[in-house]
Order: structure tokens, then sequence, then C-alpha cells
């Protein structure tokens, strides 16, 4: 038996539970913010967050390859809802490759399946460390422990019960990325101003006024840090694909049933079903090698990067012309075509947003050109002196 026909009967309990209690909510949740705690706890039980994560912790120890498929099936039909399957998975990510051992016995197998639910305020420090914007949160050593100040304007899946996982700067140190329980004294959360989607996915602005941060709670020390970030950093990334396949999913799904009655129309429209559809087997056949090297930790960077970026475009893509297909119908609040419009953006706007990539894929570009430019003089003086 394959390995994909070994987890499809996991895949396919999780696509049950999808159409029968997430889908009659999907309204709910992007009219009225309606935060599908619930759904989130039943899906873990399942080990919906859990395939890229050990065993020993809770974990079904598959790879990230079929976490992205069940992040696929949510996403078919809410993407607010798959942003949240990222954000808990891409915790216990965080956790299960934290060289420190406390942390993980602390919270992996509570957030593996499900029983805490986590979000990652991790924008701010990716951001920061691809020179877009200041730091947020600042640490100071405390014992074995640090002291931390700052905010950080929006952070979904938070709230009262939850667990956050952070990055602070620590003066003269380096970095810091760390978990704070939602009873943290010194924490406070406050409710955003509206957005025009993802409105269930609980998303708070995180202020810390003197958090204590016992050591127990850090994920990564200064002199972890870097190794640290390298390790984990294209495993998170790879893993958002998900919530653009599931989102284009829904899309060709909209297409198919409008050109049921006007397909003589539609063919004239620029990005066609079957197109589209071609599209997304490549690029989801991209992510399921990459994601299995992420897993082993063998993957660079720039590749995951560009996949990414390439999810973007074509979530926005299909997004676009699953409204065109749809027509004046699907202008209407309630159809599907509107929400995929918002749902779309956001895949495009979420850290890394399509700029934030575009400019790390240039400055990694940039940097190889100038490092080849540079090594070449160098190999044709050798060559030289051995003449
Ligand atoms: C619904 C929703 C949910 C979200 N959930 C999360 C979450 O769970 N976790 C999380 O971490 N983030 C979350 N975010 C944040 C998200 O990931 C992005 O970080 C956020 O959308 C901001 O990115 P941006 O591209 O708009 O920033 P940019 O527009 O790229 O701005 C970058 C920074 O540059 C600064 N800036 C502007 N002009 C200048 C200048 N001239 N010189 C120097 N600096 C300047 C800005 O102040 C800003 O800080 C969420 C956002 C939304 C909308």
């Amino acid at each position: 038996m394959s390995q994909a026909d070994s987890t499809a009967p996991f895949i396919q309990a999780i696509a049950q539970q999808v159409k029968s209690e997430l889908a009659p909510m999907t309204q709910a949740i992007d009219r009225e913010g309606l935060y599908p705690g619930d759904f989130m706890r039943r899906l873990g039980a399942l080990g919906g967050f859990g395939a890229a994560l050990p065993a020993q912790y809770g974990g079904l120890g598959l790879s990230l390859a079929e976490q992205i498929q069940v992040t696929t099936q949510v996403g078919r039909e809410c993407g607010s809802t798959a942003f949240l399957v990222w954000c808990q998975s891409s915790c216990g990510w965080y956790l299960a490759h934290s060289p420190n051992e406390a942390v993980r016995k602390r919270y992996l197998r509570a957030v593996a399946c499900g029983e805490l639910l986590a979000g990652t305020g991790m924008s701010n420090a990716v951001k920061h460390l691809a020179g877009i914007e200041k730091i947020h949160l600042r640490a100071q050593r405390d014992g074995d422990g640090y002291i931390v100040n700052g905010s950080l304007p929006w952070v979904s899946n938070v709230g009262d019960g939850h667990l956050a996982i952070v990055a602070a700067s620590v003066e003269d140190e380096g970095y810091i990325m760390f978990a704070v329980p939602s009873t943290a004294r010194g924490l406070e959360t406050r409710r955003c101003l509206e957005f025009s989607g993802l409105e269930g996915t609980q998303t708070l602005n995180l202020r810390l006024n003197n958090v204590h941060v016992p050591a127990d709670d850090v994920l990564a020390h200064p002199d972890q840090f870097a190794a640290y970030v390298k390790r984990i950093k294209p495993g998170f990334v790879v893993g958002q694909v998900g919530m653009g396949f599931g989102i284009i999913e829904g899309c060709l799904a909209i297409m198919r049933e409008s050109n049921a009655g006007t397909a003589h129309v539609n063919i004239f429209l620029d990005d066609q079903e079957s197109d589209l559809a071609d599209q997304l087997a490549a690029l989801k056949a991209q992510a399921a090698a990459l994601a299995r090297q992420a897993q082993d930790g063998e993957t660079p960077i720039l590749p995951v990067l560009k996949l990414r970026a390439a999810v973007s475009e074509l979530t926005l893509k299909a997004a676009n012309s699953a409204a065109l297909h749809a027509g004046a119908k699907g202008y209407l609040m309630l159809h599907p075509a509107q929400r995929r419009l918002r749902e779309a953006i956001f895949v495009a706007i979420v850290t890394p947003a399509l700029k934030h990539l575009r400019k790390e894929i240039h400055d990694i570009d940039q940097a190889s050109a100038l490092e080849a430019a540079t090594v070449q003089p160098e190999q044709a003086s050798h060559a030289l002196a051995a003449h």
C-alpha cells in the first residue's frame, strides 16, 4: 500500500466532517464572524493538525504533505477556517522542532490533538527578518526567563484559554521565540476593527505589559534562534499553500456550476476551469515534493518562496474567474464567489504576502548574482596562475 493509500481513510474522515459540520456554517463564519472552535476541537480529535507531528506527542507521524491535504479539504468549503487549521498545525510544527524539551512536553500533545487552540503571532518577526519592518516585542533577561513588552496588531486563533506563539528581540543578543498562555499576567487582548473577510478567525490585538516568560515556555533562546528559524521556515511557509489549494478548488466548483447554464458565453473568459485545474495539479505536485523535503529539513527556502507566490497568484486568478463566471448571481453577498474573492486576497496579504515574497526572492537572487560575480574573477585569477 502506498503512503497516499494508507492516509486516504484519515483524509476521507476529515472530508466528511468538513461537509457535514463546516459547510453549513460557512455563511455564519463569513457574515457573522462565528469562530468555529468546536469544529476545530473535533478536527483535532480526527488528527487534523497532527499529520506532520511525531506520534509520541499525539501526532500521526506522516508529513507536511498530508497536513496540506487536510488544510485543502477545509479550504474547499471555507478559506477562513483553513487559515485556522494552518495556525494550529504551524504552532504544532514550531513546538515539534524546538530544541527545548520542556516547552515541547508542556504544550505539544495538547496542540497536536486540538485540546489547546493556538495562534501564531509571527508576521512581525518574519517581516522584520526580511528587512520590512521594526520588531514590535522587546525582551529583557530575567533569571533564566525573560520579561517582554510590546504589542502585535493582529493575531488569529487566540483569546481566553488559547496559547500564542510569538518572537521578541533581546537587547544585544538577537531574538527569542516563546509561548504565552492567555492567563499570563500582563497579557491583554483587544478586538480589532472589522475586517472585510476572515472575521471568524478570532483575530485580536495582543498587548504584552511586563509579561514574564519562564524558561519552560521558550521555544528558542538567542543562541538557538537562527538555526531554529532556518529549520521551521520552509515548513510553515509551504504549509500555507493548502489554504490556496482549497480556495482554488472551491472556485473551480463555482465555475463548473456556472458552466452548466452559461458555458456558451463563459468560454470567452480568460481563465478557463480546465486550464486552472491543470495549473493547480502542477502546483500540488510541487508542494507535495517540497513538503516532504521540508519535513526532513532538506529544502532550501527559494523554491518554497516561489511556490508560495505562485499559489497566491493562482488563487487570485481563480477567484476572479469564478466571480466572472458566476456573473450577477456571484455578485450577491450570499454567493460563495464573493466570499472566495475576499479569501483569495487574504492568501496574498497574509505574511509572507505576495509583495513580501517577491522582495525575499529578489534579495536572494541579488545575493546569488553578487556571489557569482565575486567568485568568477577569483576563478579567473586561479586559472591564470595555473598557466
Ligand atoms: C484577518 C487577518 C488575520 C491576521 N492574522 C495574523 C496572525 O494570526 N498572525 C500574525 O502574525 N499576523 C496576522 N495578520 C497580519 C498579516 O500577516 C500581515 O502581517 C498584515 O496583513 C500586514 O502586512 P502588510 O503586508 O499589510 O504590511 P506592509 O504594508 O508591508 O507594511 C509593512 C510595515 O511597514 C511599515 N511602513 C510603512 N511605511 C513605511 C516607511 N516609509 N518606512 C518604514 N516602514 C514603513 C508599516 O508600518 C508596516 O509595519 C493578520 C492580518 C489579517 C488582515
